[in-house]
């Protein structure tokens, strides 16, 4: 007979069992991961008290005190006695083991070694810093005998949030009153003063304040995520819809099902477009701000948002790519937003996909997974393709806003002097917009004034000092700027080769000539450039776009900056310079990125209830990818696309690699790249392919000399065990530098 007080006492030996498996008692031999670059664990006594699997603690390392956490039981292979202790156990939530696990199987698929895996999962300020306190205020028991205006406004703002504290700013801004007026209060019991802890809980969002009512094509969505979510499992979910189509609105719905659940939810953004817009919008959503993780928030906050992830007081996370490492303890909903970005990627340290790493995260914790976006990567639609993703698409617009047409101006056809790029049949576009009062948006991926500046005398194109790119020219801060590594010198008006006075000339364009041609095609327009490195600061640039947005603009020249997420309602044109660019080039994902760029940049036009026109200037209007962006034809350019990279072998379709070398001596790296083709027995037997040594794309940076080598697997090859052995044979001496990419992106 199974009934309630024999499964009580069943559920009760469970959890005495996973107690004494959780828990290490006093002198017990604990293995703590450090973030320092050590390549075991260290054995550690367990401090008074004992301590939890996965406690964060402050261990003696040599003369030092570093933070680890305790992975396991210790190994025991040291004498006992001359074992230390941990010093103390941290004043934060222990790690738990699904997190464990995530670095454990992120470090092996990116080849990273633990301790720096760790270093992702530690990036809280001040982790170590005990818990710091503040002075907060609520409402006290006496009455005051005599009331004022100022007076009563503090007890009614305490009354109506009936028994929460809030800090002495709070309480003074929201009853709009001087501090002395609540510490009066204080002094007359009417107020209490106590200490909190600083890092406070983040506001609960009601995950029913504000639902849209849906579309049926979003509504459907919708559904399908709420039930996915219920499953309490593992799942990813490609949401494809054009821009406008509603993916914000349908992923939304989702993370609301996820708050009803009593489950964390993360959304990704790239960096760029996490906006306050963004956060007003999930504001408006749910009554109150999300917790944020990013570049621009603040340490004291980003310390507040690391602890309360890690307790469970913070339900939603709006964050950039790092925030896939917070200490999450129910999470049961990742939304990678413009999930086909560049910017998931990091290219720098530990080198992995955050869109790859959350689907990773999702299926040890049992969570969801949303991939949103207008123009997936390749990967994504053949997981879909394949059936290993669920595919929901969104095709209508909202409301009534449209795609815009797409036409192609054949250049060859064009009648343009030299040193100039807007066609008259791009110029007569604009004319028109400019009559309507409508804003004209002016495309060229390429920042600065022109990309290349070149002696007229000797034929020299000036190039920097440290790397092996060419200098572009930004006239704007009168410098000339290396993009690979940011080194900058004036521009100078003697060529560095021969000497000859005011022969350099610009050639090329970029969004700041740009400015200059149209402002000189329309002298009345009210023309902005936009560009990343035209601001002091993101926020600078955020402001400067939102006032843009609102119409204060006539004809807008940018980067790839607006073609991310921003809204221009009154944009009815978008004329791209150059769809050529990025056709060239070695990158096997080009034509992706080109394909996925026009059709973002084309969305910008149109948003609102005029419909948009996009023109593209190009010299080859057969070309596949353009022939597919003007026919609005995804599903052919994928399946082209598709059927040319199984034909190589290359990702999607077979798996690659890529090993960086570095050093300051140039002979050195080669030698070393020579030698790893010459042995390379491991990756033969697994039937992978090496290329190379040959010169990375850019081949000198910060003055290291740059050599790669690229490895070309079958998709189903054990790819990492071959990598480690293979590199495992070869000590890196001198200054020698080695880093190695799984699934490389770009080909830097
Ligand atoms: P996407 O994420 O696909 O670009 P959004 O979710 O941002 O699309 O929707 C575009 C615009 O349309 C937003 O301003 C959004 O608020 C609005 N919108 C979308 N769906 C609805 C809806 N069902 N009701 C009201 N407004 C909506
Ligand atoms: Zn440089």
């Amino acid at each position: 007979m199974w009934g309630g007080a024999e499964s009580l006492f069943l559920s009760m030996v469970e959890l005495v069992w996973a107690e004494m498996a959780d828990f290490f008692h006093e002198d017990d031999l604990v293995a703590v991961l450090t973030t320092q670059p050590l390549d075991r664990f260290l054995d550690y006594k367990a401090p008074e008290g004992g301590c939890h699997l996965g406690a964060f603690v402050e261990v003696p390392l040599g003369p030092r005190k570093v933070i680890g956490v305790v992975w396991g039981p210790g190994q025991g292979d040291f004498d006992y006695a001359k074992v230390r202790r941990v010093i103390r156990v941290l004043d934060v939530a222990p790690m738990r083991d699904e997190m464990r696990q995530f670095l454990t199987r992120a470090g092996d698929y990116t080849l990273t070694p633990l301790h720096a895996m760790l270093r992702l999962g530690t990036r809280a300020p001040g982790l170590g810093d005990p818990m710091s306190m503040c002075k907060v205020f609520r409402l006290g028991d006496q009455v005051p005998d005599r009331i004022t205006p100022a007076r009563s406004k503090v007890l009614d703002v305490l009354r109506d949030y009936g028994g929460l504290a809030f800090t002495l700013r709070e309480l003074a801004e929201m009853a709009d009153v001087t501090a002395s007026v609540v510490k009066g209060l204080v002094k007359l019991g009417a107020v209490r003063e106590e200490d909190a802890p600083r890092d406070t809980p983040y506001p609960m969002l009601d995950p029913d304040y504000a639902s849209k009512s849906l579309s049926p094509d979003q509504a459907g969505a919708a559904d399908t995520l709420r039930a996915a979510l219920r499953s309490d499992a593992y799942g990813t979910t490609l949401l494809k819809g054009v821009t406008g189509s509603g993916k914000t609105e349908v992923y939304l719905e989702a993370v609301a099902e996820c708050l009803r659940m009593g489950r964390q939810a993360l959304v990704l953004l790239p960096e760029i477009a996490l906006s306050g817009e963004f956060i007003a919008r999930v504001e408006a959503r749910f009554g109150m701000r999300p917790a944020e993780w990013h570049s621009g928030v603040t340490v004291t906050e980003r310390r507040r948002c690391w602890r309360m992830v890690g307790q469970g007081d913070a339900q939603l996370i709006v964050g950039a790519r790092s925030a896939l490492f917070l200490p999450f303890q129910q999470l049961g909903l990742i939304v990678v937003d413009e999930e086909h970005d560049t910017s998931y990627k990091q290219e720098d340290g530990v080198l992995y996909n955050a869109r790859d790493m959350a689907v990773l995260r999702a299926a040890i914790n049992g969570a969801q997974v949303v991939l949103a976006s207008a123009t997936p990567s390749l990967e994504s639609w053949a997981n879909a393709d394949a059936g290993k993703y669920k595919r929901l698409v969104l095709t209508s617009r909202f409301g009534t806003a449209t795609l815009p047409d797409m036409a192609a101006i054949d250049m060859r056809t064009q009648d343009l002097p030299g040193g100039r790029w807007v066609s008259p049949a791009l110029q007569s576009e604009i004319t028109k917009r400019l009559e309507n009062d409508e804003q004209s948006l002016i495309f060229l991926n390429r920042r600065g004034y022109a990309p290349i500046t070149l002696c007229r005398a000797c034929g020299h194109q000036i190039g920097c000092d440290d790397c092996d790119a060419r200098m572009v020219e930004h006239r704007f801060l009168k410098r000339l700027m290396c993009h690979q590594c940011g080194a900058t010198k004036p521009m100078p008006t003697t060529c560095p080769s021969c000497e000859a006075e005011d022969r350099l000339s610009a050639v090329g364009p970029g969004v700041e000539r740009m400015g200059e041609e149209i402002t000189a095609l329309f002298p009345d327009a009210r023309v902005a450039v936009l560009s990343s490195d035209l601001y002091g600061s993101a926020r600078a640039m955020k402001a400067h776009i939102a006032e843009i947005a609102a119409g204060g603009m006539d004809i807008i020249i940018g980067t790839q900056l607006v073609a991310k997420g921003h809204n221009f309602p009154n944009l009815t044109l978008v004329g791209v310079i150059d769809a050529d660019l990025g056709l060239q080039g070695s990158d096997l994902r080009a034509a992706e990125r080109t394909f996925q760029l026009m059709r973002q940049v084309a969305g910008r036009a149109g948003r609102a209830d005029k419909p948009g026109t996009a023109v593209l200037q190009t010299y080859q209007p057969e070309h596949p990818v353009i022939r597919a962006i003007l026919a609005g034809d995804e599903e052919a350019f994928w399946e082209a696309e598709a059927a040319e990279r199984k034909q190589a072998g290359v990702p999607p379709y077979g798996r690659m690699a890529g090993v960086i070398l570095s050093a300051t001596d140039v002979q050195a790296v080669f030698d070393l790249g020579t030698e790893m083709a010459r042995r390379d027995g491991p990756l033969r037997r697994i039937g992978a392919q090496v290329f190379g040594p040959a010169p990375a794309p850019i081949a000198r940076v910060r003055g290291r000399h740059r050599v790669r080598l690229l490895i070309k697997a079958e998709k189903t090859a054990a790819l990492q065990q071959a990598l480690a052995d293979w590199v495992a044979q070869f000590p890196l001496r001198g200054d020698l530098r080695m880093a190695i990419d799984i699934d490389p992106q770009s080909f830097y």
